[in-house]
């Protein structure tokens, strides 16, 4: 894959769903390109290209030649002050004559008035036709000499047709709604752009850094991992980094939807965007822009768009078989009443438009209001399949627990003391990350026990870790790791009481055993109350633990379970359920259950702010540590895909009703414009309750 590199270039002039059809088209047709994303919402293209065939100025040229422009920071587009000037008066000019003659005609038809556009002579009205619609027929124009088919297409060809049975009135409102809808699109998905827009404005442009013994401000990208930046009290922090001096109250809202802010002080980790109250800080930079843990949240947003909902593939599907059926269903109208003005009105009532906006416009806001609250979703696919899932798996440790558990026995056994298997476990978990581990190192620690440093330290996920210390072979973990562990007295006791055993040998001897207790998460059981109240009948715990540990906690919440899992165990009960049709979603700490969250239709994972890991393999990604954000995901999908279905039932209606009025001549040319614009803007209202969600 030496030859592939990844291009993120912006796309401006983008108003419509179709808009980015056609410049996907126009770049995945250059030789080279290997894939093209593109995202309205972002208004970007992402583009996996072979460098050695395509470059830049190529796919600006292709881009270009689409219709639409690739801005470069270098070059930015030329200013046109004359332009500026023009185009609001024009838009008043035309708004003003649209309404007025929308009037008239409408009076005309419901013979309130005398026909009075039929006194103007028809090359007067061809012209006005012609100056009010110019740059839509051009468009028009340019994409059938390209072979598209646009939804401007078939109303361009309703106005002609009004114009040739000598309505040039009529024409030129179709014209003007022409513009509407353009408008009224514009104005959805700008809409959209802007939740995300807002999100990135919530990153600070500028830091303060601290360069030869002086404090300097300069713009964020330069600031260097490493360096130390100040943060003053009501400012909001520019980098991710540890804080090295001070101590402050830090609203983390912005990543994890908390409004409870949080103390920080030396040692702790701060977040981009998130806001110093109360304390300055000197922070060590560890991340900045796109790495941060911000600048990941915002681009998983902007690329959302992605991972597209199976109902939106359908959707599009329909769209490009929408047009051809109208242009039949207009043709069978002329042929079998040989009525123009009814044949006319079908051309122009048809909105294809709003079924490729139905989805993507509820699926955007949903996912906006989720990043607001701490909850990262990664796309409308997501959402589609939280809605009807059927099966939730859980991990234990780290997840269903609070992953600190505590030390609880030593229990030494083949002639070394307590204090003896404590140091010697500390030193074997040295280097691990697991929770287990932090416990042994915490209970070393508070014995004042120096922490010995092992050599060859290994890790074997779901069982313990092995190293060599001073000439002896240590092993820590459960029975797999160390099969000498057999089912002694104290043995039994401990696990009665649902606690965690870890078991140590030395040189393949049984040597001690320690035990550690975990607290269950306070919120869970409501959590998983809640999950149930949604519909999802079979919930299961998934863990590496032994069976007592699992089976005491499973029958506390009311759950099934399986123990002594290994971690490629818990990806084949994902494939299990999936393989019986179930909808999987399986909620884990995203470090070690990485595969079995990314196996899973939807991957929760827990607390991920800070971790790459999770936030890179979940589908979902919960920014602070609580379930009750799993019902919340849970219920917001719901109610996302409701609003999909409205939408699509809204538009379908709509449009069979239209097309049966019009192609019967109950519902005039001049109406039928007017009511191809309504569509959009029932989508967006319908679409904008997601925003506000509880
Ligand atoms: P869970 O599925 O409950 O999150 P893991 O898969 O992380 O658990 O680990 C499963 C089991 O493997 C633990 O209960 C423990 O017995 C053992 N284990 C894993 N890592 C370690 C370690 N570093 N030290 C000791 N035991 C470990
Ligand atoms: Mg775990």
């Amino acid at each position: 894959m030496a030859n592939t590199q990844t291009l993120e270039i912006p796309i401006a002039g983008m108003d419509c769903a179709e808009c980015t059809q056609h410049v996907r088209q126009a770049i995945a047709s250059l030789p080279g390109v290997k894939e093209v994303n593109v995202f309205l919402t972002s208004e970007k293209a992402v583009v996996r290209l072979d460098p050695t065939l395509v470059d830049l100025p190529l796919i600006h040229k292709a881009v270009a030649s689409a219709g639409y422009s690739a801005p470069t920071p270098a070059a930015p587009p030329p200013a046109r002050p004359l332009a500026n000037l023009t185009r609001p008066v024009l838009t008043l000019f035309g708004l003003v004559f649209g309404v007025v003659l929308f009037i008239v005609v409408v009076g005309e038809w419901l013979g309130l008035f005398e026909a009075i556009t039929e006194q103007v002579p028809w090359p007067l009205g061809w012209i006005i036709v012609g100056a009010a619609g110019y740059s839509i027929f051009r468009n028009v124009i340019r994409a059938a000499l390209k072979g598209q088919i646009t939804s401007h297409t078939l109303m361009s060809v309703g106005a002609v047709a009004a114009l040739v049975v000598g309505e040039w009135a009529t024409a030129v409102v179709v014209v003007f709604f022409m513009r509407v809808g353009d408008y009224a699109e514009h104005f959805t998905t700008e809409r959209a752009r802007r939740a995300v827009k807002n999100l990135t404005a919530m990153a600070p442009q500028t830091a303060r850094v601290e360069r030869d013994d002086a404090e300097q401000e300069v713009p964020v990208e330069e600031v260097r991992v490493g360096e130390t930046i100040i943060v003053r009290p009501g400012e909001r922090i520019p980098v991710d980094g540890e804080v090295i001096a001070g101590q402050a109250t830090v609203d983390q809202a912005t990543i994890t939807g908390e409004a409870m802010p949080v103390e920080v002080g030396p040692g702790s980790h701060v977040f981009a965007a998130t806001m110093a109250k109360l304390g300055s800080l000197r922070v060590r930079t560890t991340r900045i822009g796109a790495d941060t843990t911000f600048g990941r949240v915002v681009k998983m947003v902007e690329e959302a768009e992605a991972h597209r909902a199976e109902v939106q593939r359908i959707a599009d599907k329909f769209s490009a078989y929408y047009l051809p059926i109208v242009a039949g269903i207009a043709a069978l109208t002329f042929l079998l009443s040989g009525n123009a003005l009814a044949t006319t009105a079908v051309l122009v009532v048809a909105c294809s438009c709003s079924f490729a906006l139905a989805t993507p416009i509820a699926m955007l806001a949903s996912i906006g209001a989720g990043a607001k609250r701490g909850l990262l979703i990664k796309g409308g696919k997501y959402l589609e399949l939280l809605a009807r899932a059927d099966v939730l798996l859980l991990d234990k440790t780290g997840t269903l627990t609070l992953g600190q558990p505590q030390i609880t026995d030593v229990i030494p056994l083949n002639g070394l003391s307590a204090t003896d298997i404590l140091a010697l476990a500390a030193a074997a978990e040295h280097y691990s990350e697991h929770p287990l581990a932090e416990a042994v190192r915490t209970a070393a620690r508070a014995q004042n026990l120096a922490l010995a440093e092992p050599s060859h330290f290994e890790a074997i996920p779901g069982m313990g870790v092995r190293v060599k210390l001073d000439g002896h072979l240590i092993t820590v973990g459960n029975r797999r790791m160390i099969p000498a562990a057999k089912s002694l007295p104290v043995v039994a006791e401990l696990e009665a009481q649902g606690k965690t055993l870890l078991f140590l040998a030395r040189d393949n001897e049984l040597a001690g055993v320690l035990a550690a207790a975990d607290i269950l998460r306070p919120e869970v059981p409501a959590a998983l109350a809640a999950v149930r109240g949604l519909g999802v009948r079979q919930i299961e715990l998934l863990t590496g633990d032994n069976e007592r540990v699992a089976g005491t906690l499973a029958e506390k919440l009311g759950v099934a379970y399986r123990a002594k899992l290994l971690p490629e165990d818990k990806i084949a009960v994902v494939k299990d359920y999936q393989a019986k049709g179930h909808t999987v979603v399986m909620v884990g700490d995203g470090v070690n259950d990485a595969p079995a969250l990314a196996q899973a239709d939807v991957g929760i994972a827990m607390g991920a702010a800070g971790t790459d890991i999770a936030i890179e393999a979940a589908h979902v990604a919960l920014m602070r540590e609580d379930w009750t954000l799993v019902p919340e995901v849970l219920r917001i999908a719901r109610r996302t895909m409701g609003v999909v279905k409205m939408n699509i039932a809204f538009t379908a209606v709509y449009n069979v009703v239209g097309l049966t009025l019009a192609a019967f001549g109950i519902l005039p040319p001049i109406l039928a414009a007017a009511a191809q614009s309504l569509p959009d803007l029932g989508i967006l209202a319908n679409s904008s309750r997601l925003l506000r969600q509880r």
